[in-house]
């Protein structure tokens, strides 16, 4: 894997941010995207802008062929085995919410159980809280070990007899562990519980298989793999999703409409009410397409690379705490000493670099953690070395300004 030529394919890295080198670090919040993805929004609005599934004259249909050819990637590239398993969504987040919305309020009361964690990104926490609020069913936490990860002993001790849904990530926006969801779904199935797995932070760095996990839903974002914002897929195995309601009604989710009542399409379209983000889903094929191209292989090693890179040169800062060590995707979670992440933010933006600092939309991991906040560097393909010296060196500055108690 070539990172210069990699580096060539997004544009925006050529720019500067306050006369500084753009060091872009953090691809976890989103990532940049490359040439190809502009190139497929641009191709679709010039050359296809039509409405899917709708026209009858040729632009709609090449335009329909387009959006549908999307999902068939998207299916792939989760190893799916029939596209009408991908919905498409907004992102993740509303891929969740639909799985909540859906099922989760009309298989679940009282009595009844959904297991989660603290881990939990606020968009696979809220909407089953949501649920529970609402059905009367009890919210369970898997006890995270002491470094933060969910283990399979840790998860048989919460599960019952009474769970029906477990509501899990494959990886933490924060911490960067990969959970053993596969062991996790074995034991899931075994009581009769379904499994929703938030995939957006696995799916950028690690091949994912919904055949070998067994999982029954799952959830990702087309801006953290390199694709436009606006669109995220939800999988769910067809039989599950052709049961379910709707969430949105209205045009092209229908089949026949009558007075007082309709019956809607199969699975995916009856849960894709209205003109979908098209171009973006164009463009999403196109981010997989690319990623597909460079090799898991290749990017996991590059990944790693940086992960045990950064952490080695973070290590010798003294009074500077890693919160993920050995962290299995290139996110880095830290504080230096008393400095707050947001005074070091402004050393990092002053010096042209991206880096988070806050609570990640994960409040119950920042309590587990027992910080207010805390600063996350995130790479990605395109992230080099060079930028991990930069990022580094700011650290060092940031350190000897505010981690003066
Ligand atoms: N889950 C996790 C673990 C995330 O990191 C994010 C995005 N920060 C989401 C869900 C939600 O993704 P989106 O905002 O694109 O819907």
């Amino acid at each position: 894997m070539d990172i210069n030529q990699i580096r060539a394919d997004f544009e925006i890295l050529e720019n500067k941010m306050n006369g500084k080198p753009l060091v872009y670090l953090d691809s976890a919040a989103t990532a940049l995207k490359t040439k190809v993805v502009l190139d497929a929004l641009d191709g679709y609005n010039k050359k296809a802008s039509a409405n899917v599934h709708r026209g009858v004259y040729r632009l709609s249909h090449e335009a329909t062929d387009l959006y549908e050819s999307a999902r068939v990637t998207v299916a792939k590239f989760i190893n799916a085995k029939d596209a009408r398993e991908i919905v498409f969504t907004k992102g993740a987040t509303s891929a969740l919410n639909l799985v909540a919305q859906s099922y989760g309020l009309h298989n679940l009361g009282p009595g009844d159980e959904i297991i989660t964690s603290e881990l939990e990104h606020h968009s696979s926490l809220l909407p089953w809280q949501n649920v529970a609020k609402i059905t009367g069913a009890s919210l369970k936490f898997v006890e995270l070990t002491p470094e933060g990860r969910i283990t399979v002993e840790n998860f048989s001790s919460a599960l019952t007899a009474n769970t029906k849904v477990v509501a899990l990530n494959h990886v933490s926006n924060v911490m960067g562990y990969i959970t053993p969801i596969k062991e996790i779904t074995k034991l899931a199935h075994a009581v009769g519980a379904i499994v929703v797995m938030d995939a957006a932070q696995s799916a950028p760095h690690i091949p994912i298989d919904v055949v070998d996990l067994d999982v029954d839903f799952l959830a990702i974002t087309g801006h953290k793999i390199y694709g436009p914002t606006g669109i995220g897929a939800l999988y769910g195995k067809f039989g599950l999703l052709d049961d379910m309601q709707p969430v949105e009604y209205g045009g092209e989710m229908i089949d026949q409409v009558d007075l007082y009542d309709s019956t809607y399409k199969q699975a995916p379209y009856k849960f894709e009410a209205g003109t979908p983000p098209i171009a973006a889903a164009i463009g999403l094929g196109a981010a997989i397409e690319y990623l597909g191209n460079l090799g898991w292989g290749n990017i996991r090693k590059h990944e790693l690379n940086l992960r045990s890179y950064a952490e080695e040169q973070l290590s010798k800062i003294e009074g500077l705490v890693i919160f993920n060590k050995n962290a299995d995707v290139g996110i880095v979670s830290f504080n230096v000493g008393t400095a707050h992440p947001h005074d070091m933010a402004s050393i990092y933006d002053a010096n042209g670099i991206c880096l988070r600092a806050g609570h990640h939309c994960a409040q119950l991991l920042m309590r587990f953690l027992k910080q207010p906040a805390t600063l996350r560097a995130s790479f990605g393909i395109y992230t080099s070395i060079d930028d991990i010296d930069a990022f580094v060196a700011a650290t060092i500055e940031g350190k000897e300004l505010f981690d003066v108690l």
